[in-house]
Parts: C-alpha cells; sequence; structure tokens
C-alpha cells in the first residue's frame, strides 16, 4: 500500500488488524485518507483476499467469512469493489482476449458451495434466503465499465474450486452455457456475503490466461502485475465519483430487492 499511495502527500495510509472475529482471524487490511479538498477526506479501504490472514492463501483456503464480516459490519464501508484474474473462453467473435479488463454483467455458479455467514447459533428461517440475480450491482458495473471504456454483457462463472485450472472439457461445457470468463472461488464468495451483508459489490476482471490455461500460475501473477495499474485507476475513479458527485448507488438499485437490510441487523452479532 505505501508503494501506491505513500508518494502522494494528500494521501496517509494505515495498516490496521482486527485480532480475531466471529469468523476467525486475524484479518489484516489498510485504511488510505485521501484529501480531495481542504479539510475534507474521503477513507478508503483495501484488503488483499490473499494476504488478509497474514499468509499467502490460495482461492481455496480463503478465510472470505472473517475479512467480508470486518469490512461489512467492524468498518461498514458503503460499497465494495473487487478485481479478479480470469480465464477467458476463446469465441471466434465477442469475446474477450488477455490483457482485456471487464466488468461482467452475469454471473453463473458451478461450485455450488453455500457462501453465507449463516452458522449454528447465528441462523434463522428466513434472513439467509435471497436474490441471486444481481450478485454484482448494475449501477456499479456501468461506472466500472465507464471507466475502462469498455461496456460488457460478459457471464463470468465462479467455475473451479482450485488451485488447478480447468479441463479442455469442463471449459467446453462452459462454452456451451455461453460463460466467457472463468474463475476460482475468490470474487463470488464475497459477491454472495455482500448481499447478507446489505451492500453493493462490483467486480473488475482482468484476463490472465485464455482458458483452457496452458502455463502455470506465475503467468497469470505477470499479467496481472501489467494490468494492476489501470485496474487500480478504474477503482479510485469509482470510488471517488461514488463519494464525491452526485453518482451515489441509487436506493432503488436493483442489486438491494429483498437484499435491503444486513443479516446483522436483523439477527444482532454472532457469538
Ligand atoms: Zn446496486
Amino acid at each position: 500500500m505505501q508503494d501506491l499511495f505513500g508518494q502522494d502527500p494528500k494521501c496517509r495510509v494505515e495498516k490496521l488488524t482486527e485480532r480475531i472475529t466471529p469468523y476467525g482471524g486475524p484479518v489484516i487490511y489498510y485504511r488510505v485518507t485521501r484529501e480531495v479538498k481542504p479539510g475534507e477526506a474521503v477513507d478508503i479501504y483495501f484488503l488483499s483476499r490473499h494476504l488478509s490472514s497474514g499468509v499467502y492463501l490460495l482461492p481455496h483456503e480463503l478465510e472470505w467469512q472473517a475479512y467480508m464480516y470486518t469490512l461489512l459490519r467492524l468498518v461498514g464501508v458503503d460499497c465494495i469493489l473487487g478485481t479478479s484474474a480470469v480465464g477467458a473462453i476463446y469465441y471466434e467473435t465477442g469475446g474477450y482476449r488477455q490483457g482485456d479488463i471487464i466488468a461482467p454483467r452475469f454471473a453463473d455458479d458451478y461450485i455450488g458451495d453455500p457462501y453465507t455467514f449463516e452458522m449454528r447459533g447465528f441462523s434463522d428461517k428466513y434472513a439467509f434466503h435471497r436474490p441471486s440475480e444481481w450478485l454484482l450491482c448494475p449501477y456499479l458495473q456501468g461506472l466500472l465499465a465507464a471507466s475502462t471504456t469498455t461496456s460488457s454483457t460478459a457471464v463470468w462463472a465462479n467455475s473451479v474450486r482450485g488451485p488447478r485450472f480447468e479441463t479442455g472439457r469442463q471449459i467446453q461445457r462452459r462454452k456451451r452455457d455461453g460463460v466467457h470468463l472463468v474463475g476460482m472461488p475468490t470474487a463470488f464468495p464475497e459477491a454472495v456475503l455482500a448481499g447478507e451483508g446489505a451492500v453493493p459489490y462490483g467486480l473488475l476482471c482482468g484476463v490472465s490466461n485464455m482458458a483452457p490455461a496452458k502455463h502455470s500460475g506465475r503467468a497469470v501473477g505477470e499479467v496481472m502485475a501489467e494490468m494492476q495499474e489501470p485496474m487500480l485507476r478504474a477503482i479510485l475513479d469509482v470510488a471517488y465519483k461514488l463519494t464525491y458527485t452526485d453518482t451515489e448507488h441509487p436506493l432503488d438499485c436493483p442489486c438491494r430487492q429483498d437484499r435491503e437490510k444486513s443479516v446483522f441487523d436483523i439477527l444482532g452479532d454472532p457469538s
């Protein structure tokens, strides 16, 4: 974080740690306070899903309940903007290529795990049964698309648990289903939990490889490093727009329908 913002005299970077949450811990994250005009500042929180516990965790090991609880309940963020490395399925026309940055419209789920804050003692017959049609907020996706000069109806899938990539036959099946982008369970659980927390979730995908991948994760990391700067610029652009212009998230956004109230506001805090 210091590398990204430390040189900007208008920014102050603080490293924060929640030692424990009802869903585990620790959770490490950063607050960047940026002065936007004299006497006025905006707080933006950054969290690396792979490093939030203090050690590097692969996609199937991520502690998404603990870090999402931290953002939604302890920090109390207004919205979440995520980024994700994805593979692109080849289409003769209308497909995506390595290096593309996309704000997808649709989400598909091939894993089917029960991503939820629900647990024994923190449960309810109704509160967790929430619509999933707008896991990705259409309003935030529109702002992200505008910031990357792409408009997209891409279908993004929670495709395999990893840490391996898909087989060729798995990719053929996803292509028959009309999927454009495939990823591991990184952003998908976050989008579901953001819905339980009644907070809109936006996602920017960077195409790190064509799918099925024919190389190791090292190549993915190298391509993502090149896309880091334009993706960060788009995220910051949208964050400032949401905070400092009249483009705040609308209360009647479809992503809020039957997800207006957080499960924590309904049930209290898990113990
Ligand atoms: Zn929304």
